[in-house]
């Protein structure tokens, strides 16, 4: 990673932000409970004279700084909930909560606008307004929708919002950028099967809906491979399946439970309705009774154009071409995709660094000639540092970094 691009200013605070990213990393919270996070936040912007208005999705928070003239806005977001995970590493900024950890770096995230926004206040240097928008429970809760049904767009009459992940696997501060559809719409289904129970040894007598799950399971891989358009993408997933109690017996009923993901809603479509047909036609063949039932959870996140091509020329001449890539779409969800559906916007990622720590006697190196693995601290739990995972851990080094991408996209979209 190179350093040349940090804003000095802030790079001279990077200890005090490393102590600020470890502090929420060992008090991870979860969705809608994050009331220490919120109050952390809370307190360090009153403290660098930034408005601060609260309460918005239960702890959300915003913060809102005026530039010295102009009417432009824009909204930077970063979520700051933790996942229920049990943290393996070690170190002595592992979660002091257990069975809470922040696996996926929001408390990264949040630390690089907290680092922003201490900058941009003491500046004012853009004309126009900044609003901070500090979003609780984005695992699987939402809390992007809570936010804008309490008003923040309404409130804080933003002209755009952007959003970063972290995203482990690309060089670290590399950063990645789509126009267009980049992470899938969510979605859950969960089936009941009726059929009629009876002893193990006397199949005959009964309808076993074991034979219809799995009949069921197969089927659904039709869809993607004869149903779907052949250029698009969707995956479905059961994940949970669950029958019976003894090994004597058939059960009554079998319940098949999963996930569904796609980038438009015309393929979106096409998957419920037909899981939906097979589901009951193939149980009606068997014999059996069945109850589908299908939950759109958050939609696919589209970056606008416009917006998405902004942030990639920006930062390419913040870090240079070499560093900005074209983001690979994911199958992974991001509730940052309810912002886009009310405001124009863009949602892009920054390199965590390499997810294993073995050297390779080829891997790259960073500026300071060691191994660009070394971000992880001593005592990490020796898994990858993926996100979801156990072993994970933010990269400090991004902290001054991810402070600078920010306040550099906020003078060019406010330039005086
Ligand atoms: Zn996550
Ligand atoms: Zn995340």
């Amino acid at each position: 990673m190179k350093h040349t691009c940090i804003l000095p200013e802030i790079l001279a605070h990077a200890p005090a932000l490393q102590a600020i990213r470890r502090d929420i990393h060992a008090h991870p919270e979860l969705a809608y409970e994050e009331v220490r996070t919120s109050d952390l936040i809370a307190q360090k912007l009153a403290e660098w004279d930034i408005e601060v208005h609260r309460g918005l999705g239960i702890t959300g928070l915003v913060g809102v700084i005026h530039g010295r003239t102009g009417t432009r806005s824009i909204g930077l977001r970063a979520d700051f909930d933790a996942l229920p995970i049990h943290e393996h590493n070690q170190f002595p900024h592992a979660s002091q909560h257990p069975g809470k950890m922040h696996a996926c770096g929001h408390d990264g995230h949040t630390t690089m606008l907290l680092a922003a926004a201490q900058y941009l206040a003491a500046h004012r240097n853009f004309a126009g307004t900044v609003y901070l928008v500090f979003q609780p429970a984005e695992e699987s809760h939402g809390g992007a929708k809570a936010m804008m049904e309490d008003g923040l767009f309404e409130r804080f009459p933003m002209d755009a919002i952007f959003g970063i992940h972290n995203w482990p696997g690309l060089a670290a501060g590399d950063v990645a950028v789509r126009s267009g559809p980049c992470f899938a719409s969510s979605n859950e289904f969960r089936i009941t099967l009726r059929g009629e129970g009876c002893h193990g040894a006397m199949p005959h007598l009964g309808v076993d809906p074991i034979i219809i799950a799995s009949q069921l399971v197969q089927a659904f891989q039709t869809i993607i491979s004869r149903n779907l358009h052949p250029a698009d993408a969707g995956v479905i997933s059961v994940t949970i399946i669950e029958a019976g109690d003894a090994t004597n017996v058939i059960p009554e009923t079998a319940t098949l439970r999963g996930t569904v993901r796609a980038f438009t809603t015309a393929v979106l479509d096409t998957i419920e309705n037909r899981m939906r047909e097979l589901t009951h036609q193939i149980s009606a063949a068997f014999g059996a009774c069945a109850k589908f039932e299908f939950e759109r959870r958050y939609p696919p996140t589209i970056n606008h154009a416009k917006e998405a091509e902004f942030v990639r020329h920006t930062l390419s001449e913040v870090l240079g071409s070499e560093h900005v890539h074209v983001f690979e779409p994911t199958m992974g969800a991001e509730d940052f995709s309810f912002y886009l559906q009310e405001k124009p916007g863009a949602y892009f990622v920054v390199g965590n660094g390499e997810l294993v720590d073995h050297a390779k006697p080829n891997s790259t190196s960073n500026d300071t000639g060691k191994s660009s693995t070394d971000h992880r601290p001593a005592g990490h739990g020796l898994g990858p540092c993926a996100l979801h995972n156990p072993s994970y851990d933010f990269n400090d080094a991004l902290l001054p970094l991810g402070g600078t991408l920010w306040v550099r996209l906020v003078e060019a979209w406010l330039e005086n």
